[in-house]
């Protein structure tokens, strides 16, 4: 099996986790393309973590002040958590961060 891990779309290398850049774009280690991670994957794993937040405590039977304190106790650990864990799953769509014109002054085209 290939491991399932984000690659650069210029290159191809294999980007490791500490490379990757969840709210701005980086540069590709190997063949210093610019990349960025795609929106909606940030988008999405960031409510996922709220998401979880809320329905853990929910489920202890936290109710009320108890379940709000928990909630934003629990984020921050349970976003690494998610983060670690749906990236094993569900690698990061990489991109190519393209500005609005390239250098030539063209207008480059949308994919
Ligand atoms: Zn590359």
């Amino acid at each position: 099996m290939g491991t399932r891990r984000p690659k650069c779309p210029g290159c191809g290398s294999v980007l490791g986790n500490h490379e990757l850049r969840l709210t701005e774009p980086f540069r590709c280690p190997v063949c210093g393309d610019p990349l960025y991670v795609s929106r909606s994957y940030v988008w999405v794993s960031y409510w996922l973590s709220i998401l979880l937040s809320v329905l853990l405590p929910l489920a202890l039977g936290l109710r009320g002040l108890a379940l709000i304190l928990a909630a934003i106790l629990l984020w921050v650990p349970v976003t690494i958590i998610e983060i670690i864990v749906v990236r094993r799953i569900i690698p990061p769509k990489i991109g190519r961060h393209q500005p609005d014109v390239t250098l030539d002054g063209r207008q480059k085209p949308l994919l």
